[in-house]
């Protein structure tokens, strides 16, 4: 099973490397010797789950289930549940697990190769959103945040759901570049408690930024928002009739990495105008992005009675095109007109 990530996320401490650990081993605190430990003496295999104490050889064992157990004084239920959990091929360790392959095993190319397989396929295995059977509310909360036809929706953008696993009751917003699948976010349907609304795969999703495939030949008017779904609000909105709109995508907050200003920055040269339009109250991150944007982006103000670009009803949407702007840019007071 994934240690690594079970013991970070139990802030359990640990060490990689030292006078008690072997290679390829994790070692942390004793939990059966407690406060007569004084440092990490307890090293687990991270390939076989094989756990031992250098101060006490009767605290060993070869199942995590009972380790676990004992780190965390839990049910052996709730143990076994948590080596399922972290036994899953999960694409959220695939920092670390390209880091090990790396390391031990293959050279860096022939390790990535496998892992982006790996990641399309988990990404495949996620079901598609229709509008009958198990998939049917994930159909209904993109319908009630105002989308008219989700499934036409989901095949645009790859929308996928999940209904186990880490990524349960999340829609998949899978995220591109130059045609490579980096790893996706997923966004709960429902409330969460101690969890994010967002879940990344990886850091590799924030090296870029929504829908750049689709933006990279330009056009008219382009939005930079926070999120994906305010992205895909705007992006697939279309004007009466003649398939005419805007083009967005999103940063995935309002922090950006270097990476990601770099593709603004070229992204924006191919627009004939380009608006940041971040959520109600993040203003000062919008004018920060711009000053690094410079003068070919502008920043948009959010209009009165929506809180981000998500909420925006059809009028809304259309008034991006011309009210808000009028002044701006006289080009858009005709929205029918590009
Ligand atoms: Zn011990």
């Amino acid at each position: 099973m994934d240690w690594h990530r079970f013991l970070e996320e139990h802030n359990i401490p640990f060490v990689t490397r030292g006078p008690n650990t072997k290679r390829g081993e994790v070692s942390i605190h004793c939990p059966m010797c407690g406060d007569e430990d004084p440092s990490e003496h307890l090293g687990i295999n991270v390939a076989n789950d094989a756990w031992g104490c250098l101060r006490d050889a009767s605290h060993r064992g070869k199942a995590a289930r009972t380790l676990i157990k004992a780190i965390l004084k839990c049910s052996s239920q709730q143990a076994n549940s948590l080596v399922k959990q972290y036994s899953n091929s999960d694409p959220d360790t695939l920092d670390k697990a390209l880091k090990y392959l790396q390391s031990d095993l293959l050279d860096g190319d022939v390790a990535t190769k496998i892992l982006q397989e790996r990641l399309l396929d988990t990404y495949l295995e996620f079901n598609k959103i229709k509008a009958r059977g198990v998939t049917k509310r994930f159909f209904n909360y993109l319908h009630n945040r105002g989308f008219d036809n989700p499934e036409r929706l989901s095949e645009k953008y790859g929308l996928r759901c999940a209904l186990t696993g880490r990524y349960k009751d999340r829609i998949i917003i899978p995220i591109y570049m130059n045609s490579e699948l980096l790893g996706w976010t997923a966004r709960a349907i429902g409330e969460v408690r101690q969890a994010p609304r967002y879940l990344m795969t990886s850091d590799e999703v924030k090296s870029t930024i929504f829908n750049y495939d689709n933006l990279k030949h330009g056009g008219k008017r382009l939005f930079i928002v926070e999120g994906p779904f305010d992205a895909i609000k705007l992006d697939n909105f279309k004007f009466n009739g003649n398939g005419v709109g805007y083009r967005a995508t999103c940063t995935f907050g309002t922090s950006l990495t270097l990476s990601q200003l770099a593709l603004l920055r070229s992204l924006i040269k191919r627009f004939e105008s380009s608006w940041i339009l971040f959520d109600r109250g993040a203003e000062g991150p919008a004018r920060h992005l711009q000053d690094w944007l410079g003068q070919d982006a502008k920043v948009a103000e959010m209009p009165d009675g929506f809180k981000d670009p998500g909420e925006f009803d059809h009028d809304a949407l259309l008034s991006l095109a011309n009210e808000w702007y009028d002044g701006y840019q006289p080009l858009f007071r005709n929205p029918f007109k590009f």
